[in-house]
């Protein structure tokens, strides 16, 4: 894949997580129809089978909980799921890879693309990947409403992509002992409290958004009532912090500045940020003629704040992308105060687009230890969602790994169902 998808080091930035997500769509798609069943761990060779064994050592895979999963689809199946044309035509990369992922899907015929081939083969390879994973472990698929203008009109032309609450709720319904289901409200929405009630009614496990594409200030005052909801039912809030230059969506940068979950965090919403707001630059708004810093530094100064210790959290999701920075990388495995409040995610299915991580790198950054790479790579090949658990097992800084309190999750969304069954 990674001849069809050349990656430049200037263009790092732009393939961030919603144009990679169409990329990685497409990926998982051709893995879909090419993969085999979840191979058992003593048919793997004996450095892969160590690997797993060293990656699932001292965790409990029923608290393993990865809270940052796409789901995507086109809509074939009448899943409801839209992408806008823009990110599949005309931007010539996507289209060759696209092109060449559908190539490599070998024996499947054309005509299934368009027969819910797109929706139905997307769920399928997750189910096939999650079953390589010890019974308990789970994932939470994201539901991603549209995107609405300031005067809460839905706005096709700035939705990059849409995937309905009802989708995310019935594909986890299908397999609860692997799935939950994330809801994706625009908070402009006339109905936007009964869309919520519904989704916590429906066993929603958070809500996400991702203030630049959706077009949502977090600041506006008309949130407070879907603020206090979500505090008093103790469900967290999933916000993309930092910058999301490929998803045009409303285009909205500004939205994504950490600094500005401060108000959902004095409103009482637990709040997690996603990635840890690692990419891109951002306001500080704090500072009289705010300049711009990297977002992650804004992160960083929210994570040190003591009011919000019970409250804000981060997701360790694309933390080990090849576009984040070493400073980043050794600043999240050297904040062991941290970790309690981090939470692993994958960004599934990003893990298995092929330009999107890179072991080299992470060796030469002196994080991985070159012994380690054949066999994450082939674990990459085979799955990539295993690929990413021993990756963030695996890499250290100065002798400091991520606590595996990183990997105990579910306890955070234990309190948003109670009373809910
Ligand atoms: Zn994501």
């Amino acid at each position: 894949m990674n001849d069809s998808f050349s990656f430049h080091p200037h263009r790092r930035r732009a393939l961030c997580c919603g144009a990679a997500a169409i990329a990685g769509l497409f990926t998982s798609l051709a893995q879909a129809e090419a993969s085999t069943p979840a191979m058992p761990w003593q048919a793997w060779p004996a450095q892969v089978a160590d690997l797993l064994h060293q990656t699932f050592e001292g965790l409990d895979p029923v608290a393993l909980w990865d809270v940052h999963t796409h789901l995507l689809g086109n809509g074939d199946s009448g899943s409801g799921c839209t992408i806008h044309p823009s990110m599949t035509e005309g931007w010539h990369p996507l289209e060759r890879l696209r092109r060449a992922a559908i190539m490599q899907a070998a024996g499947v015929p054309g005509d299934a693309l368009g027969n819910g081939g797109v929706d139905r083969a997307y769920v399928a390879r997750l189910r096939t990947l999650a079953a390589g994973f010890p019974p308990g472990a789970r994932w939470m698929l994201f539901a991603f409403d549209r995107a609405l203008d300031d005067q809460a009109r839905e706005r096709p032309d700035w939705t990059t992509f849409h995937v309905p609450d009802a989708y995310a709720q019935q594909v986890a319904a299908l397999t609860p002992e692997r799935f939950g289901w994330v809801a994706s409200i625009h908070p402009l929405r006339p109905d936007a409290l009964d869309r919520l009630a519904r989704a916590l009614a429906g066993g929603a496990l958070a809500i996400k958004w991702l203030p630049s594409a959706m077009s949502i200030d977090l600041r506006d005052r008309r949130l407070s009532t879907f603020y206090a909801r979500l505090a008093a039912s103790r469900t967290p809030l999933i916000v993309h912090c930092g910058e999301e230059k490929a998803v045009p969506g409303a285009g909205r940068n500004e939205l994504g500045n950490p600094l500005l979950v401060r108000a959902p965090l004095q409103a009482g919403v637990r709040v997690i940020v996603a990635h840890c707001a690692s990419l891109g630059q951002a306001l500080d708004l704090d500072q009289r003629r705010p300049t711009s810093r990297p977002a992650f530094d804004l992160f960083t100064r929210l994570m040190d704040e003591p009011e919000w210790r019970d409250r804000l959290l981060g997701d360790a999701s694309a933390l080990f992308q090849v576009n984040r920075s070493a400073k980043v990388w050794r600043t999240v495995l050297q904040c062991a105060d941290w970790h309690p409040r981090l939470l692993h995610g994958s960004d599934y299915p990003l893990p298995g687009v092929g330009p999107l991580y890179s072991t080299a790198r992470l060796v030469h950054e002196g994080l991985l230890d070159a012994n380690d790479v054949a066999p994450l790579e082939r674990l990459r090949r085979h799955n990539p969602l295993l690929f990413d658990l021993a990756l963030k097992r695996r890499v250290a800084w100065r002798g400091e790994r991520l606590s595996p309190l990183v990997f105990d999750t579910r306890w955070h969304f234990e309190s948003a169902t109670i009373g809910i069954a």
